[in-house]
């Protein structure tokens, strides 16, 4: 019987699943991680390519018991063999070198985000992946799928497309197509914060169409996140706000500063789950905050503050990195680093 969350689609093609396993490259003394190992088609490829442990995080315990029965058969394999029973998410994961995985489709995510922030990083990792999950990780800028997911793997990793493998493969068919890619994690690991850059990229591809002007400046929500981090640093920097050369404003600081919505392009229609999603609660509770701060006596400074951040902003995007007028869709990695070196060198932070 499958059990229909956990995404229980076998390989029923050894070929495929032999062909998996070549392509990690594996030496003898590569220790594996297999994530949703199932009856362990991949698991016997992967203990008779290597004679270091290999480790398998399974959250069905019926899996578990029949894996545990298919290599009892093979004493030095089962020997070498840890079945870690539980949600692979949440499972502190011993080192590794090489990670391999037919991936249950509905943790892609989170499992491509727990293997990049892994520090020492495995030094490859041959996922299966839903075909369009898969086109998402590796597309490049200005390609149909490309999205906050592509340029966050892409900053921690090297990203490429190893082999289709069609629905007939897997017993039962998944609804969709599958793709194997290979992920190798950069070394060393960039350093700069992962909170950091997501926020940015949050920000940039809430509508990846739309010039980051507009993404920043268009709407109050985001200056007054921005503006609520901004009073944080400066409190924790001992940088005094009220020095700041500002002008005197009036209401205009709680005010949706309607800047003219580009004409949207012709678009295909295609959603990215990810990045069309709403802004993540926390700006629309420091916007909640500032509405309600708007009676109050400090409103005067709350004013300078806002307008503050608003020429700061418009500064990095106008004049330090001339990106106002590009679009999410075709910016790379080096741009959005650039943006966000330029914002932090302001000492506007997006965590
Ligand atoms: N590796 C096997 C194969 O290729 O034939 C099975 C792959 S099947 C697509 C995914 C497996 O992952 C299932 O056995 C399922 O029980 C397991 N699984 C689902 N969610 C999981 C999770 N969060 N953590 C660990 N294992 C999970």
């Amino acid at each position: 019987k499958m059990n229909k969350d956990l995404g229980q689609h076998m390989l029923k093609n050894p070929n495929v699943a032999q062909a998996i396993v070549t392509k990690a490259g594996l030496k003898q003394s590569d220790r594996v991680l297999e994530v949703g190992p199932g009856t362990g088609n991949l698991t016997h490829l992967i203990l008779k390519a290597t004679t270091a442990p290999v480790t398998a995080v399974e959250m069905d315990p019926r899996m578990a018991a029949e894996l545990t029965k298919r290599v009892q058969s093979t004493p030095a394999d089962s020997k070498r063999l840890t079945i870690l029973l539980g949600d692979v998410i949440k499972t502190t994961l011993p080192h590794f070198d090489v990670c391999i995985s037919n991936t249950p489709y509905q943790i892609s995510s989170p499992l491509v985000f727990k293997l990049l922030a892994l520090d020492p990083a495995p030094r490859v990792c041959i996922l299966m992946f839903q075909r369009e999950f898969a086109l998402r990780l590796f597309a490049k800028p200005g390609d149909k799928l490309y999205s906050r997911l592509s340029v966050n793997a892409q900053m921690w990793a090297k990203i490429s497309h190893v082999m289709k493998v069609g629905r007939n493969n897997f017993n039962p068919p998944p609804a969709v197509e599958s793709s194997v890619v290979r992920l190798e994690p950069k070394v060393p690991r960039p350093q700069i914060s992962y909170e950091e850059w997501d926020g940015l990229l949050r920000i940039c591809f809430v509508r990846k169409n739309r010039t980051l002007r507009a993404a920043f400046l268009g709407t109050s929500t985001v200056l007054e996140m921005l503006g609520a981090n901004y009073r944080l640093w400066c409190a924790q920097n001992d940088v005094p706000i009220d020095d700041a050369p500002v002008t005197e404003i009036g209401d205009e600081d709680v005010v949706m500063d309607v800047v003219e919505e580009e004409e949207e392009e012709e678009w295909d229609g295609i959603m990215d789950v990810d990045d069309e999603d709403e802004l993540p609660d926390f700006f629309k509770e420091e916007a909640k905050k500032a509405q309600a701060g708007k009676g109050n006596p400090n409103r005067k400074r709350k004013g300078k503050l806002a307008e503050l951040v608003r020429e700061k902003v418009r500064k990095v995007l106008e004049d330090e990195t001339e990106l106002a007028d590009r679009r999410a869709r075709l910016c790379d990695e080096g741009d959005f680093l650039k943006l966000l070196y330029a914002f932090n060198n302001e000492g506007i932070h997006f965590c």
